[in-house]
Protein backbone atom coordinates (compact mmCIF):
# COMPACT_ATOMS: atom_id res chain seq x y z
CA UNK A 1 0.00 0.00 0.00
CA UNK A 2 2.50 2.43 1.02
CA UNK A 3 4.48 4.57 -2.24
CA UNK A 4 7.51 6.43 -1.66
CA UNK A 5 7.42 8.55 -4.65
CA UNK A 6 4.89 10.62 -6.46
CA UNK A 7 5.27 8.76 -9.72
CA UNK A 8 3.94 5.45 -7.95
CA UNK A 9 0.63 6.99 -7.32
CA UNK A 10 -2.17 7.06 -9.62
CA UNK A 11 -1.77 10.99 -11.15
CA UNK A 12 -2.93 12.15 -14.03
CA UNK A 13 0.35 12.97 -15.82
CA UNK A 14 0.15 16.94 -15.97
CA UNK A 15 -0.31 16.95 -12.41
CA UNK A 16 2.45 14.85 -12.03
CA UNK A 17 4.79 16.67 -14.06
CA UNK A 18 3.50 19.62 -11.95
CA UNK A 19 4.87 18.30 -8.46
CA UNK A 20 8.00 17.33 -9.58
CA UNK A 21 8.19 20.71 -11.24
CA UNK A 22 7.70 22.32 -7.40
CA UNK A 23 10.49 20.55 -6.30
CA UNK A 24 8.62 17.43 -4.23
CA UNK A 25 10.65 14.11 -5.07
CA UNK A 26 9.80 12.08 -2.11
CA UNK A 27 6.48 11.72 -0.24
CA UNK A 28 6.34 13.30 3.01
CA UNK A 29 5.22 10.55 5.40
CA UNK A 30 1.84 11.60 6.06
CA UNK A 31 1.52 11.63 2.25
CA UNK A 32 2.74 8.35 2.07
CA UNK A 33 0.16 6.73 4.20
CA UNK A 34 -2.92 8.76 3.24
CA UNK A 35 -2.84 9.74 -0.66
CA UNK A 36 -3.07 6.44 -1.60
CA UNK A 37 -6.69 6.28 0.43
CA UNK A 38 -7.64 9.67 -0.60
CA UNK A 39 -6.77 8.75 -4.10
CA UNK A 40 -9.29 5.50 -3.42
CA UNK A 41 -12.16 7.90 -2.27
CA UNK A 42 -11.85 7.40 1.28
CA UNK A 43 -12.53 9.27 4.58
CA UNK A 44 -9.65 9.76 5.96
CA UNK A 45 -8.31 11.40 9.49
CA UNK A 46 -5.20 12.01 9.83
CA UNK A 47 -2.66 13.61 11.75
CA UNK A 48 1.04 14.59 12.29
CA UNK A 49 2.75 17.62 13.14
CA UNK A 50 3.40 21.13 11.51
CA UNK A 51 5.16 20.79 8.88
CA UNK A 52 4.67 17.60 7.69
CA UNK A 53 2.90 18.31 4.12
CA UNK A 54 -0.76 17.88 4.84
CA UNK A 55 -1.78 20.80 2.61
CA UNK A 56 -0.52 18.37 -0.44
CA UNK A 57 -2.02 15.49 1.06
CA UNK A 58 -5.75 17.40 0.32
CA UNK A 59 -4.37 19.56 -2.30
CA UNK A 60 -3.85 16.72 -4.88
CA UNK A 61 -6.28 14.45 -3.97
CA UNK A 62 -8.84 17.30 -4.65
CA UNK A 63 -7.59 18.40 -7.79
CA UNK A 64 -7.52 15.08 -8.74
CA UNK A 65 -11.26 14.69 -8.27
CA UNK A 66 -12.29 17.88 -9.72
CA UNK A 67 -14.47 17.70 -13.40
CA UNK A 68 -12.99 21.40 -14.67
CA UNK A 69 -15.73 21.42 -17.10
CA UNK A 70 -18.13 22.50 -14.06
CA UNK A 71 -17.76 25.32 -12.69
CA UNK A 72 -19.70 24.63 -9.47
CA UNK A 73 -18.02 24.02 -5.88
CA UNK A 74 -16.75 20.76 -5.85
CA UNK A 75 -14.46 21.13 -2.73
CA UNK A 76 -14.47 22.81 0.38
CA UNK A 77 -11.60 23.20 2.60
CA UNK A 78 -12.73 24.58 6.22
CA UNK A 79 -10.02 26.54 8.32
CA UNK A 80 -9.53 28.02 11.68
CA UNK A 81 -8.34 31.29 10.61
CA UNK A 82 -7.72 33.97 7.60
CA UNK A 83 -4.16 33.40 7.75
CA UNK A 84 -4.27 29.46 7.45
CA UNK A 85 -6.84 29.84 4.90
CA UNK A 86 -4.43 32.12 2.44
CA UNK A 87 -1.73 29.43 3.15
CA UNK A 88 -3.79 26.83 1.96
CA UNK A 89 -5.34 28.81 -0.48
CA UNK A 90 -1.57 29.61 -2.66
CA UNK A 91 -0.26 25.46 -1.58
CA UNK A 92 -3.35 24.61 -4.14
CA UNK A 93 -2.52 27.04 -6.32
CA UNK A 94 0.37 26.03 -6.73
CA UNK A 95 -0.42 22.44 -7.22
CA UNK A 96 -2.69 23.32 -9.50
CA UNK A 97 -0.32 25.76 -12.13
CA UNK A 98 -0.21 22.60 -14.32
CA UNK A 99 -3.73 24.28 -16.43
CA UNK A 100 -4.67 27.41 -16.38
CA UNK A 101 -8.86 27.31 -15.61
CA UNK A 102 -9.28 26.36 -11.99
CA UNK A 103 -10.63 28.67 -9.48
CA UNK A 104 -9.95 28.49 -6.22
CA UNK A 105 -11.40 31.32 -3.79
CA UNK A 106 -10.90 32.11 -0.77
CA UNK A 107 -13.72 33.18 1.87
CA UNK A 108 -12.77 35.05 4.96
CA UNK A 109 -14.12 37.25 7.43
CA UNK A 110 -12.41 40.64 7.61
CA UNK A 111 -12.95 41.70 3.86
CA UNK A 112 -15.54 42.70 2.31
CA UNK A 113 -18.42 40.02 1.57
CA UNK A 114 -20.00 41.14 -1.76
CA UNK A 115 -16.78 40.55 -3.65
CA UNK A 116 -16.84 37.18 -2.68
CA UNK A 117 -20.33 36.37 -3.96
CA UNK A 118 -19.87 38.12 -7.14
CA UNK A 119 -16.75 35.78 -7.69
CA UNK A 120 -18.62 33.06 -6.54
CA UNK A 121 -21.32 33.98 -9.26
CA UNK A 122 -18.57 33.52 -12.17
CA UNK A 123 -17.91 29.87 -11.18
CA UNK A 124 -15.52 28.24 -8.95
CA UNK A 125 -14.69 24.92 -8.28
CA UNK A 126 -12.44 25.09 -4.55
CA UNK A 127 -13.48 27.32 -1.41
CA UNK A 128 -11.23 27.64 1.22
CA UNK A 129 -12.91 29.85 4.14
CA UNK A 130 -12.96 29.91 7.85
CA UNK A 131 -16.02 28.47 9.46
CA UNK A 132 -18.23 32.06 10.41
CA UNK A 133 -17.61 33.21 6.65
CA UNK A 134 -18.59 30.28 5.06
CA UNK A 135 -21.98 29.91 7.50
CA UNK A 136 -22.60 33.48 6.31
CA UNK A 137 -22.61 32.70 2.89
CA UNK A 138 -24.74 29.75 2.91
CA UNK A 139 -27.11 31.26 4.89
CA UNK A 140 -27.64 33.98 1.83
CA UNK A 141 -27.58 30.88 -0.58
CA UNK A 142 -24.51 32.96 -2.14
CA UNK A 143 -22.32 30.14 -1.94
CA UNK A 144 -24.32 26.26 -2.60
CA UNK A 145 -23.12 22.82 -2.13
CA UNK A 146 -25.00 20.86 -4.05
CA UNK A 147 -22.02 19.45 -5.98
CA UNK A 148 -19.55 19.26 -3.68
CA UNK A 149 -17.77 16.30 -3.53
CA UNK A 150 -15.06 16.68 -1.31
CA UNK A 151 -15.29 18.71 2.20
CA UNK A 152 -11.76 19.11 4.42
CA UNK A 153 -11.36 20.34 7.58
CA UNK A 154 -7.98 21.28 8.59
CA UNK A 155 -6.10 22.25 11.69
CA UNK A 156 -9.69 20.32 13.24
CA UNK A 157 -8.23 20.57 16.58
CA UNK A 158 -7.54 24.65 16.37
CA UNK A 159 -10.89 25.06 15.16
CA UNK A 160 -12.25 23.01 17.93
CA UNK A 161 -9.81 25.23 20.28
CA UNK A 162 -11.08 28.45 19.14
CA UNK A 163 -14.53 27.59 19.88
CA UNK A 164 -15.85 26.58 16.43
CA UNK A 165 -17.35 23.27 16.81
CA UNK A 166 -20.82 24.62 15.91
CA UNK A 167 -20.16 26.88 13.05
CA UNK A 168 -18.28 23.40 11.55
CA UNK A 169 -21.70 21.50 12.23
CA UNK A 170 -23.81 24.06 10.21
CA UNK A 171 -21.81 24.32 7.47
CA UNK A 172 -21.62 21.03 7.07
CA UNK A 173 -25.59 20.54 7.06
CA UNK A 174 -25.01 22.46 3.66
CA UNK A 175 -23.21 19.58 2.66
CA UNK A 176 -24.68 16.58 0.21
CA UNK A 177 -24.31 13.72 2.36
CA UNK A 178 -22.32 11.27 -0.27
CA UNK A 179 -19.08 12.96 -0.06
CA UNK A 180 -15.42 12.49 0.81
CA UNK A 181 -14.64 14.13 3.90
CA UNK A 182 -10.68 14.40 5.07
CA UNK A 183 -10.26 15.75 8.44
CA UNK A 184 -6.66 17.19 9.48
CA UNK A 185 -5.33 17.50 12.95
CA UNK A 186 -2.06 17.86 15.17
CA UNK A 187 -3.72 16.10 17.75
CA UNK A 188 -6.20 12.72 18.00
CA UNK A 189 -7.84 13.69 21.45
CA UNK A 190 -11.09 12.76 22.13
CA UNK A 191 -12.97 16.01 20.64
CA UNK A 192 -11.39 15.46 17.41
CA UNK A 193 -12.80 11.32 17.16
CA UNK A 194 -16.08 12.47 18.07
CA UNK A 195 -16.20 15.02 15.36
CA UNK A 196 -15.04 12.25 13.20
CA UNK A 197 -17.63 10.17 14.23
CA UNK A 198 -20.03 12.68 14.06
CA UNK A 199 -18.99 13.53 9.62
CA UNK A 200 -17.32 10.77 8.23
CA UNK A 201 -17.93 7.15 6.89
CA UNK A 202 -15.94 4.44 7.67
CA UNK A 203 -13.00 6.57 8.20
CA UNK A 204 -9.25 5.13 7.43
CA UNK A 205 -7.26 6.77 10.05
CA UNK A 206 -3.66 7.16 9.70
CA UNK A 207 -1.25 8.93 12.29
CA UNK A 208 2.22 9.50 12.19
CA UNK A 209 3.40 9.76 15.97
CA UNK A 210 7.23 10.49 16.27
CA UNK A 211 9.02 8.57 19.24
CA UNK A 212 8.25 6.26 21.84
CA UNK A 213 7.65 7.58 25.33
CA UNK A 214 11.13 6.52 26.26
CA UNK A 215 12.98 8.47 23.88
CA UNK A 216 10.69 11.66 23.99
CA UNK A 217 10.01 12.24 27.83
CA UNK A 218 13.69 12.80 29.16
CA UNK A 219 13.14 11.44 33.14
CA UNK A 220 15.35 13.08 35.87
CA UNK A 221 15.46 12.67 39.65
CA UNK A 222 16.48 14.94 42.28
CA UNK A 223 17.47 14.00 45.79
CA UNK A 224 16.20 16.83 48.03
CA UNK A 225 15.56 17.19 51.33
CA UNK A 226 11.93 17.66 52.41
CA UNK A 227 12.15 21.48 53.36
CA UNK A 228 13.79 22.87 50.50
CA UNK A 229 11.50 21.21 47.61
CA UNK A 230 9.74 24.78 47.24
CA UNK A 231 13.12 26.41 46.34
CA UNK A 232 14.14 23.31 44.41
CA UNK A 233 11.02 23.67 41.98
CA UNK A 234 11.64 27.36 41.68
CA UNK A 235 14.88 26.62 40.52
CA UNK A 236 14.09 23.93 37.90
CA UNK A 237 11.18 26.19 36.80
CA UNK A 238 13.38 29.37 36.40
CA UNK A 239 16.02 26.92 34.53
CA UNK A 240 13.93 24.79 32.12
CA UNK A 241 11.32 27.97 31.84
CA UNK A 242 8.55 25.40 30.69
CA UNK A 243 5.09 27.13 28.91
CA UNK A 244 3.17 24.80 30.40
CA UNK A 245 3.68 22.19 33.40
CA UNK A 246 2.09 20.33 35.78
CA UNK A 247 3.37 19.66 39.34
CA UNK A 248 1.61 16.86 40.88
CA UNK A 249 1.35 16.95 44.71
CA UNK A 250 0.12 13.87 46.69
CA UNK A 251 -1.94 15.80 49.12
CA UNK A 252 -4.72 18.13 48.50
CA UNK A 253 -2.60 20.41 51.56
CA UNK A 254 0.82 20.54 49.21
CA UNK A 255 -1.29 21.61 46.42
CA UNK A 256 -2.29 24.63 48.09
CA UNK A 257 0.98 25.26 50.01
CA UNK A 258 3.40 24.87 46.95
CA UNK A 259 0.72 26.92 44.48
CA UNK A 260 0.51 29.70 47.42
CA UNK A 261 4.43 29.73 47.45
CA UNK A 262 5.03 29.88 43.79
CA UNK A 263 2.75 32.77 43.78
CA UNK A 264 4.02 34.91 46.67
CA UNK A 265 7.44 35.05 43.92
CA UNK A 266 5.77 36.26 41.24
CA UNK A 267 5.15 32.99 39.54
CA UNK A 268 1.86 31.96 36.93
CA UNK A 269 0.71 29.30 38.95
CA UNK A 270 -2.54 28.27 39.86
CA UNK A 271 -3.98 25.09 42.25
CA UNK A 272 -6.50 22.34 40.76
CA UNK A 273 -7.73 19.97 43.37
CA UNK A 274 -11.07 18.48 44.37
CA UNK A 275 -12.24 20.65 46.69
CA UNK A 276 -12.47 24.11 43.67
CA UNK A 277 -15.86 24.62 42.89
CA UNK A 278 -17.21 23.73 39.35
CA UNK A 279 -17.10 27.48 38.12
CA UNK A 280 -13.34 27.62 39.44
CA UNK A 281 -12.19 24.91 38.60
CA UNK A 282 -13.46 25.62 34.56
CA UNK A 283 -11.44 29.46 35.26
CA UNK A 284 -8.15 27.36 36.15
CA UNK A 285 -8.35 24.99 32.74
CA UNK A 286 -9.12 27.52 30.81
CA UNK A 287 -6.37 29.72 31.17
CA UNK A 288 -4.23 26.40 31.57
CA UNK A 289 -4.81 25.59 28.18
CA UNK A 290 -5.02 28.93 26.59
CA UNK A 291 -1.31 29.66 27.94
CA UNK A 292 -1.99 32.40 29.91
CA UNK A 293 -1.20 30.47 33.13
CA UNK A 294 2.49 28.63 32.54
CA UNK A 295 1.47 25.93 35.64
CA UNK A 296 -0.92 24.18 37.55
CA UNK A 297 -0.36 22.25 40.89
CA UNK A 298 -2.88 19.32 40.92
CA UNK A 299 -3.40 16.17 42.99
CA UNK A 300 -3.75 12.98 40.74
CA UNK A 301 -7.36 13.14 40.99
CA UNK A 302 -7.90 16.21 39.95
CA UNK A 303 -6.16 16.04 37.09
CA UNK A 304 -8.16 13.17 36.36
CA UNK A 305 -9.65 13.67 32.30
CA UNK A 306 -7.65 16.62 32.21
CA UNK A 307 -6.53 16.68 28.30
CA UNK A 308 -4.26 19.62 27.97
CA UNK A 309 -2.00 18.91 24.48
CA UNK A 310 1.92 20.45 24.26
CA UNK A 311 2.15 19.80 28.68
CA UNK A 312 6.55 20.89 28.26
CA UNK A 313 6.87 19.51 31.40
CA UNK A 314 6.03 17.28 34.61
CA UNK A 315 7.09 17.87 37.97
CA UNK A 316 6.02 15.25 40.95
CA UNK A 317 6.71 17.45 43.71
CA UNK A 318 6.56 14.01 45.67
CA UNK A 319 6.83 10.85 43.85
CA UNK A 320 3.96 8.53 44.03
CA UNK A 321 4.26 4.77 45.87
CA UNK A 322 2.77 3.59 42.89
CA UNK A 323 5.21 3.47 39.73
CA UNK A 324 2.32 3.21 37.54
CA UNK A 325 1.33 6.77 38.75
CA UNK A 326 4.42 8.03 38.21
CA UNK A 327 4.19 6.48 34.45
CA UNK A 328 0.85 7.71 34.17
CA UNK A 329 1.50 11.35 35.56
CA UNK A 330 4.86 12.10 33.15
CA UNK A 331 2.69 10.31 29.87
CA UNK A 332 0.73 13.36 30.58
CA UNK A 333 3.98 14.66 28.62
CA UNK A 334 5.92 14.31 25.06
CA UNK A 335 2.70 13.92 22.88
CA UNK A 336 2.05 14.31 19.39
CA UNK A 337 5.78 14.25 18.59
CA UNK A 338 6.98 17.16 20.88
CA UNK A 339 9.97 16.22 23.54
CA UNK A 340 8.79 15.96 27.69
CA UNK A 341 10.59 16.99 30.49
CA UNK A 342 9.67 14.34 33.61
CA UNK A 343 11.56 16.06 36.70
CA UNK A 344 11.35 14.27 40.12
CA UNK A 345 12.42 15.47 43.65
CA UNK A 346 12.51 12.90 45.75
CA UNK A 347 13.79 12.60 49.48
CA UNK A 348 16.55 10.50 50.85
CA UNK A 349 13.87 8.49 52.64
CA UNK A 350 11.86 8.08 49.44
CA UNK A 351 14.86 6.43 47.60
CA UNK A 352 12.99 3.12 47.45
CA UNK A 353 9.90 5.03 45.54
CA UNK A 354 12.55 5.43 42.71
CA UNK A 355 13.59 1.78 43.05
CA UNK A 356 10.13 0.28 42.52
CA UNK A 357 10.18 2.97 39.27
CA UNK A 358 13.14 1.54 37.99
CA UNK A 359 11.88 -2.26 38.27
CA UNK A 360 8.50 -0.85 36.55
CA UNK A 361 10.18 0.78 33.35
CA UNK A 362 13.35 -1.60 33.37
CA UNK A 363 15.43 1.46 33.23
CA UNK A 364 18.17 3.48 35.76
CA UNK A 365 17.13 6.38 37.15
CA UNK A 366 19.52 9.55 35.99
CA UNK A 367 20.08 12.00 38.88
CA UNK A 368 20.69 15.47 37.96
CA UNK A 369 22.24 18.34 40.78
CA UNK A 370 20.23 21.65 41.85
CA UNK A 371 21.92 24.56 42.23
CA UNK A 372 22.28 26.24 45.37
CA UNK A 373 18.56 28.67 44.95
CA UNK A 374 16.78 30.80 46.66
CA UNK A 375 13.76 32.01 45.15
CA UNK A 376 13.22 35.51 44.12
CA UNK A 377 10.81 37.86 42.21
CA UNK A 378 13.94 37.88 39.19
CA UNK A 379 13.29 34.29 38.34
CA UNK A 380 9.50 34.79 37.37
CA UNK A 381 8.65 34.57 33.65
CA UNK A 382 5.73 35.48 31.68
CA UNK A 383 3.21 33.33 30.24
CA UNK A 384 2.92 33.53 26.32
CA UNK A 385 -0.85 34.46 26.81
CA UNK A 386 -2.92 37.12 28.25
CA UNK A 387 -6.77 35.83 28.92
CA UNK A 388 -9.30 38.49 28.43
CA UNK A 389 -12.48 38.50 29.92
CA UNK A 390 -15.90 39.51 27.65
CA UNK A 391 -18.86 40.44 29.48
CA UNK A 392 -20.73 38.38 26.89
CA UNK A 393 -21.63 34.94 25.98
CA UNK A 394 -23.62 32.26 24.45
CA UNK A 395 -26.98 33.40 26.09
CA UNK A 396 -25.92 37.11 24.13
CA UNK A 397 -25.51 34.56 20.98
CA UNK A 398 -22.02 36.16 20.85
CA UNK A 399 -19.98 33.27 18.59
CA UNK A 400 -16.05 32.34 17.97
CA UNK A 401 -16.28 34.00 14.95
CA UNK A 402 -17.71 37.21 15.95
CA UNK A 403 -14.49 37.60 18.79
CA UNK A 404 -12.25 36.76 16.00
CA UNK A 405 -13.83 39.13 13.66
CA UNK A 406 -13.77 41.86 16.02
CA UNK A 407 -10.16 41.77 16.63
CA UNK A 408 -8.52 40.57 13.03
CA UNK A 409 -10.72 43.54 11.20
CA UNK A 410 -9.06 45.36 8.89
CA UNK A 411 -7.41 47.51 11.80
CA UNK A 412 -7.54 44.39 14.18
CA UNK A 413 -4.20 42.38 14.47
CA UNK A 414 -3.58 39.06 12.91
CA UNK A 415 -5.22 36.30 13.57
CA UNK A 416 -1.77 34.21 14.55
CA UNK A 417 -2.13 36.23 17.71
CA UNK A 418 -5.17 34.61 18.62
CA UNK A 419 -5.44 31.60 20.89
CA UNK A 420 -8.16 30.08 22.12
CA UNK A 421 -11.39 30.97 22.26
CA UNK A 422 -13.37 29.64 25.11
CA UNK A 423 -17.36 30.50 25.51
CA UNK A 424 -19.55 30.30 28.46
CA UNK A 425 -23.47 31.13 29.00
CA UNK A 426 -22.90 34.72 29.80
CA UNK A 427 -19.10 35.63 29.05
CA UNK A 428 -16.55 34.52 26.83
CA UNK A 429 -12.76 34.35 27.05
CA UNK A 430 -10.39 35.05 24.06
CA UNK A 431 -6.47 34.37 24.52
CA UNK A 432 -4.22 36.39 23.10
CA UNK A 433 -0.15 36.95 22.92
CA UNK A 434 1.39 39.28 25.43
CA UNK A 435 2.97 41.76 22.53
CA UNK A 436 -0.78 42.07 21.09
CA UNK A 437 -2.82 42.59 24.21
CA UNK A 438 -2.89 46.25 24.60
CA UNK A 439 -3.52 46.40 20.38
CA UNK A 440 -6.47 43.33 20.96
CA UNK A 441 -8.07 45.46 23.75
CA UNK A 442 -8.08 48.08 21.98
CA UNK A 443 -9.91 46.37 18.98
CA UNK A 444 -12.60 45.10 21.12
CA UNK A 445 -13.32 48.01 23.55
CA UNK A 446 -13.54 50.64 20.40
CA UNK A 447 -15.25 47.85 17.59
CA UNK A 448 -18.30 45.83 18.16
CA UNK A 449 -19.07 42.28 18.70
CA UNK A 450 -22.80 41.23 17.06
CA UNK A 451 -22.94 44.75 16.52
CA UNK A 452 -23.08 45.65 20.71
CA UNK A 453 -20.07 47.01 22.84
CA UNK A 454 -19.37 44.77 25.63
CA UNK A 455 -17.27 45.21 28.85
CA UNK A 456 -14.01 43.51 27.78
CA UNK A 457 -10.80 43.30 30.19
CA UNK A 458 -7.75 41.24 31.46
CA UNK A 459 -8.85 38.68 33.10
CA UNK A 460 -8.97 39.78 36.73
CA UNK A 461 -7.14 36.27 37.45
CA UNK A 462 -4.35 37.03 34.92
P1 LIG B 1 1.28 21.06 7.39
O1 LIG B 1 -0.05 21.47 6.87
O2 LIG B 1 1.39 19.60 7.65
O3 LIG B 1 1.72 21.89 8.56
P2 LIG B 1 2.26 22.10 4.88
O4 LIG B 1 1.28 21.42 4.02
O5 LIG B 1 2.04 23.54 5.16
O6 LIG B 1 2.38 21.33 6.27
O7 LIG B 1 3.71 21.84 4.23
C1 LIG B 1 4.90 22.36 4.76
C2 LIG B 1 5.89 22.67 3.64
O8 LIG B 1 6.36 21.47 3.01
C3 LIG B 1 5.29 23.52 2.52
O9 LIG B 1 6.19 24.55 2.22
C4 LIG B 1 5.14 22.56 1.35
O10 LIG B 1 5.27 23.24 0.14
C5 LIG B 1 6.26 21.57 1.59
N1 LIG B 1 6.04 20.21 1.08
C6 LIG B 1 4.89 19.52 1.12
N2 LIG B 1 5.03 18.29 0.59
C7 LIG B 1 6.32 18.17 0.20
C8 LIG B 1 7.09 17.13 -0.43
N3 LIG B 1 6.56 15.94 -0.72
N4 LIG B 1 8.40 17.38 -0.68
C9 LIG B 1 8.94 18.59 -0.34
N5 LIG B 1 8.26 19.61 0.23
C10 LIG B 1 6.98 19.41 0.50
MG1 LIG C 1 -1.56 22.67 7.52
Amino acid sequence: MKSSTFSSLPLKAALLENIESLGYTQLTPIQAESLPHILEGKDVIAQAKTGSGKTACFGIGILSLLDLSSFKVQAMVVCPTRELADQVCKEIRRLARFTQNIKVLSLCGGVPFSPQSDSLRHGVHIVVGTPGRLQEHLRKRSLRLSNLKILVLDEADRMLDMGFEEAVTEVISYAPTHRQTLLFSATFADPIRELSQKFQYKPVTVSIEEGHHADVIEQLFYEVEKNRRTDALGYLLSYHRPESTVIFCNTKKDCHDVANELANSGFSVQALHGDLEQKDRDQVLVRFANKSCSILVATDVAARGLDIKELQAVVNYELPWDPEIYVHRIGRTGRAGNNGLALSLCAQQELPRVKAIEEYQNTTAKWDEVAPFKMSHEDRFEPPMVTLWIDGGRKDKVRPGDILGALTGDTGISGTEVGKIDIFDNHAYVAIKQESVNAALTCLRNGKIKGRSFNVRKSQWG
